[in-house]
């Protein structure tokens, strides 16, 4: 018997009022419920077992599966074919678009095409830079940004046409989301770059790396003192460490990503860096979902995606609730 919370591949789930999309990810988001998404890194391999493989590590524990589209530049399996595969058996796949690689000719053509083949979820994305990558000789596009991408998708879904004006005879029915950084210099404007994403059409925020609650906090309140807090869900991006060494590695070279003293020394000070990166981890989640306007996580967990469902088991912020996923015995949420 299949329930009405039950994906059948290749038959969409009906649209609920109030909802853009037949998506589970926006069901559980306007159900007010904690949602949980992670990162699956695309792999460097024409294998589609490679990514079930990836997508499987998450079973039972996320609402949806973020295909990434080149991130830092570097190439791999496309975030379009990524979500074909993954909507194939049913999974919730949140398909990030990049606008450093590809024109809006191209973008919108692959918006039909995702819709088509079951995404229900878009993340818009400017995108990193080609110079960060391993091809910096390539030519980086910028057609669009994460704001007139975000526009863009929205005039494909609300009026039916695409940018030219041309009609188009079935619209995708997705979700709108974007990426914002807290912590980005100068932090005073992030809140404002939000708020003009959410204007553009986002319906859903994630985060870069949080591990400043002092700072997200801050963060939070002027979001809310924009006035937007009520028109997003907001999911903080969180990520277990490996030790002291790592965070000191990646505050240093990754561009956006704000790691404060105190973390770097509670790793250090630990017998088990990797059981106190993930400890860390349910510690923030515990202090996070008690923030006004936080709706979720969305744990970015790059080579350690076991990781994902020990945080979140542990962190027990599903309530017992198992989300879908391709084997799963039916039930009712
Ligand atoms: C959850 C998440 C997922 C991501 N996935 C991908 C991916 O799949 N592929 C990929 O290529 N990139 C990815 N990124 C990286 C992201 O595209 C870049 O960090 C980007 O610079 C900022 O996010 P945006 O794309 O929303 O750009 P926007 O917010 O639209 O920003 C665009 C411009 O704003 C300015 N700006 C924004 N942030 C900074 C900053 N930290 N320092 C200086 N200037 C800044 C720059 O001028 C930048 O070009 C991801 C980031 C996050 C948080």
């Amino acid at each position: 018997m299949i329930f009405e919370d039950e994906p059948v591949p290749g038959y969409p789930l009906p649209i609920l009022p109030g909802h853009t999309s037949p998506g589970r990810f926006e069901r559980v988001l306007r159900a007010g419920q904690f949602a949980v998404t992670s990162e699956l890194a695309p792999p460097d391999s024409a294998d589609p077992e490679e990514v079930y493989r990836r997508a499987r590590i998450f079973d039972g524990y996320v609402d949806a599966i973020n295909a990434t589209d080149g991130s830092g530049a570097n190439c791999h399996m496309s975030s379009l074919a990524v979500c074909a595969l993954l909507t194939r058996v049913g999974y919730a796949p949140v398909m990030q678009i990049s606008c450093r690689d590809r024109n809006r000719i191209a973008i919108q053509g692959d918006i039909l095409g995702g819709a088509a083949m079951g995404v229900c979820n878009l993340l818009c994305l400017t995108g990193d830079g080609v110079q960060a990558g391993d091809h910096p000789q390539a030519m980086p596009v910028f057609d669009l940004d994460s704001l007139t991408l975000l526009e863009t998708a929205r005039t494909l879904r609300d009026e039916h046409h695409f940018l030219s004006g041309r009609k188009i005879s079935c619209a995708p029915r997705v979700l709108l989301g974007a990426a914002e950084n807290p912590f980005a210099q100068p932090t005073e404007f992030r809140a404002r770059r939000l708020a003009k994403k959410v204007n553009a059409g986002a319906q859903f925020i994630q985060t870069q790396f949080c591990y400043d609650l002092p700072l997200l906090k801050a963060f939070m309140g002027q979001v809310e003192d924009l006035g937007v807090l009520e028109s997003v869900f907001i999911l903080v991006g969180l990520g277990p460490l490996r030790s002291a060494r790592t965070a000191e590695w990646i505050r240093t070279h990754v561009p956006g990503v704000h790691i404060p003293d105190a973390v770097i020394k509670r790793l250090a000070g630990a017998a088990d860096s990797a059981l106190e990166g993930r400890n860390l981890c349910i510690d923030m989640i515990q202090e996070i979902r008690a923030i006004k306007g936080v709706h979720g996580v969305h744990l970015m967990a790059y080579r350690q995606e076991e990781a994902v469902a020990d945080i979140i088991a542990r962190s027990g912020v599903l309530n017992g609730r198992v989300p879908w996923y391709p084997g799963r015995a039916p039930q009712v949420n």
